[in-house]
């Protein structure tokens, strides 16, 4: 069954894995992407509920998109730690492919900065060391994730942050392997991919000075209506001195946003850097963080 191309099918859609026989009933929309549309479902006969991203076969069938999704899934499925997004499985009915994944009912850190605009310093904290771990992960198992931001971190429903979205995703062969192809998102983009020199897993460090920077300060570090971007990125224009950071933070984040990648610290340095290790991280946070600061400000 094709699903409605309507941004809310007007009933639920039932779909098949006709190798298990397992069905998903599809329900609300949660959104839509630049090649999917993710629903909530429900597993028949457990009852679980699920994120079930749904790609067109129109999608599938241009060659440069079916084979970033392939790459996706074949990528996505190597993953299992507590800040992915699981994988459960992928499936093809009637031409359009299914995946099927754990659900994040907290919406995604886009949601919530907007919501919030900043977060304390706690909260901070308590994001970071989570993205951090599950980039950790990543790198550890050679992959670059390659578009780290604000949308591509989910929230499970007990607010622990999961990396998603693998579409951009590489898996290094050699560790001195450099990428060359580059298509995430400009305001997250590290100064090596506008030099065209060749990137790596650094890139996803800078993203995470990106995401932090805005999650403390309410800003991304380089966004900028009057000047262009890139010459921003370029020459590491950003001010570290922004009313929202506190010294300690800003020293942090100038050792992340360090415009040559081989001097930026990896995910394992970070988490260990003082400004992580010693001091107060809840092991979780309140969903009332979605909406309102927690009293520990
Ligand atoms: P695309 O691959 O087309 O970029 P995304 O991965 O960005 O698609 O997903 C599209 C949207 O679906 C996201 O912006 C988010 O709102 C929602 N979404 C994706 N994965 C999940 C999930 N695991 N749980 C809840 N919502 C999700």
């Amino acid at each position: 069954m094709e699903v409605s191309n309507e941004l809310h099918p007007r009933q639920p859609v039932v779909v098949s894995d006709k190798e298990t026989g397992t069905s998903y009933i599809l329900s609300e929309l949660l959104g839509k992407g630049a090649f999917a549309k993710c629903y909530l479902s429900k597993e028949i006969g457990t009852e679980r509920l699920f994120a079930v991203k749904v790609v067109s076969s129109s999608i599938l069938s241009d060659k440069q998109h079916g084979c970033f999704i392939r790459e996706e899934i074949a990528i996505h499925s190597l993953l299992h730690h507590k800040n992915i997004v699981n994988f459960k499985k992928a499936f093809t009915e009637n031409l359009s492919l299914y995946i099927v994944l754990e659900l994040c009912s907290n919406g995604s850190l886009k949601q919530l900065m907007k919501q919030r605009n900043q977060l304390s310093l706690v909260e901070t904290k308590y994001m970071l060391k989570h993205i951090l771990t599950g980039v950790k992960y990543l790198h550890d198992k050679d992959i670059v994730h390659g578009d780290l931001k604000l949308e591509n971190i989910f929230l499970s429903s007990r607010m622990i942050p999961k990396i998603g979205d693998f579409g951009l995703s590489t898996l290094i062969s050699y560790e001195e392997d450099l990428l060359t192809d580059y298509c995430g998102t400009m305001n997250y983009m590290a100064p090596e991919i506008i030099s065209h020199g060749g990137h790596s897993f650094a890139v996803d460090i800078w993203a995470v000075g990106c995401i932090l920077y805005k999650m403390i300060s309410g800003k991304l570090p380089f966004e900028t209506h009057s000047q262009n971007v890139k010459e921003k990125i370029l020459s590491c224009d950003f001010d570290p001195h922004h009313p929202g950071l506190r010294k300690k933070i800003s020293n942090f984040i100038m050792k992340i946003l360090n415009k040559h990648p081989r001097k930026r610290p990896s995910a394992e340095d970070l988490l260990q850097d003082e400004f992580l290790s010693n001091s107060f991280i809840p092991s979780l946070l309140p969903v009332s963080c979605l909406w309102e600061a927690p009293m520990h400000r």
